[in-house]
């Protein structure tokens, strides 16, 4: 089969034998691809430093004809997210790695937003905001202005662990009209600051949102 090249991001490494990884990739075009990179582990294999999460690779590959696809080349472009910054970048991927599905195809350009968003921002708020880009991006997220149960526009909204809901629809943690104009600011501008509570409250919805689809992954630096 004809080598297929793209831009991508490394999702996941898993040891394979004594030298070898396969490694899942998020590509722009070829959405989740787990490939099989041969001696990647080797001291002496180009594979192993460049194989390195939160930049841009250029990969190519071999597809496999039934199974997995061989690796046979990869360069590492720009850094996406400063080293400093490492850690918050991985929790996004850990993210990315659960909602991204080989075969879906897509994810490549919303990772890419997201650590963008990231990058932008300060520590903490910066990847609470991330993670909401994210989910949104994935349709997991409703209007700030409205219920997301009975789709009534409301000024006083609260959350309850599945979402904004009106006070005809049930009570929960208050989410202040000013909150959620934040919130829709800090995603567009880097300028926008939020203040602390408002930041933990944000925090703990994108934390709900998580649990309710089965996916607990903490935001908090430990
Ligand atoms: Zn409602």
């Amino acid at each position: 089969m004809a080598e297929v090249r793209d831009a991508a991001l490394l999702l996941r490494r898993i040891p394979h034998g004594d030298t070898s990884l396969i490694i899942h990739l998020l590509t722009r075009e070829h959405g989740r691809v787990a490939l099989m990179a041969r001696g990647a582990r080797r001291a002496s294999s180009p594979f192993r430093a460049r194989l390195a999460p939160l930049c841009e690779l250029r990969a190519a590959w071999r597809p496999g004809r039934t199974g997995m696809g061989t690796l046979t080349d990869v360069e590492r472009g720009a850094l996406w997210l400063p080293e400093a910054r490492a850690w918050e970048g991985l929790k996004l991927l850990s993210l990315a790695e659960k909602l991204f599905r080989e075969g879906d195809g897509a994810g490549f350009d919303d990772v890419r937003a997201a650590l963008a968003l990231m990058a932008a921002r300060p520590r903490g708020p910066g990847l609470t905001a991330a993670a909401w880009l994210l989910l949104a991006r994935q349709g997991w997220v409703g209007d700030l202005d409205a219920c997301w149960q009975c789709g009534a526009r409301a000024d006083a909204l609260a959350w309850r662990r599945d979402g904004l809901c009106c006070p005809a629809c049930g009570a929960g943690l208050e989410v202040s009209p000013g909150l959620r104009r934040g919130m829709a600011g800090y995603l567009q501008s880097p300028r926008v600051a939020l203040p602390q509570a408002d930041a933990r409250t944000w925090r703990r919805m994108v934390e709900d949102l998580l649990r309710q689809h089965g996916l607990g992954i903490s935001l908090e630096e430990d």
